[in-house]
């Protein structure tokens, strides 16, 4: 009798549409559920990590790369803001759980890295070619001062010896 009522049962799961709905995951305007990086737009000023409240993120200049602790992460949506670049979003999803702190890293694109590059060789080159303007300029004002000091010395020079011979007759 129970064999009988079991597979009964079976029968009628296998048929049956389930119990629970399904949920959607539809999430609401103004979700803060991540923090997401565009890596073609980050320049690593460095802004997102010092405005950080909870120091979850880590800008490794060096090693061109771009690091979160997404444990550690609060969702305040400051980094987003203060990002000069617009590189920062928060993403809908939420962060997933997990057992242990993890950091997630991530490395500037190569499109980003050759577009630094490029800016910097161009500033630099600014800098020279304004130094080297600057250089020129001392130059040019280095040589006009000594021809307008050499004929106010001798105006004065012989003005003293009028005065000396003229006195001494008076006297006597
Ligand atoms: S503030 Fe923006 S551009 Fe600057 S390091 Fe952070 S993500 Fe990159
Ligand atoms: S959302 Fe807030 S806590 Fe999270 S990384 Fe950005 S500034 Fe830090």
């Amino acid at each position: 009798m129970a064999l009988v009522s079991f597979k009964n049962t079976i029968l009628h799961n296998l048929v049956s549409k389930p119990k629970t709905r399904r949920v959607e995951k539809e999430y609401p305007a103004g979700t803060r559920g991540h923090v997401e990086n565009d890596m073609d737009l980050c320049v690593l000023c460095g802004l997102c990590s010092i405005k950080c409240p909870t120091h979850a993120i880590t800008v490794d200049k060096a090693a061109k790369t771009w690091s979160i602790k997404p444990m550690s992460c609060i969702q305040c949506r400051c980094c987003v803001d203060n990002c000069p670049k617009k590189s920062l979003s928060m993403g809908l999803r939420f962060q997933e759980p997990g057992e242990e702190k993890v950091t997630k890293t991530f490395k500037l694109s190569d499109k980003a890295i050759a577009e630094q590059e490029a800016l910097m060789k161009a500033a630099k080159e600014r800098a020279a070619a304004a130094a080297a303007a600057k250089a020129a300029q001392a130059a040019q004002a280095g040589g006009a001062a000594p021809a307008q000091a050499k004929p106010a010395a001798p105006a004065q020079t012989p003005a003293k010896p009028a005065e000396t011979p003229a006195a001494k007759p008076e006297d006597k």
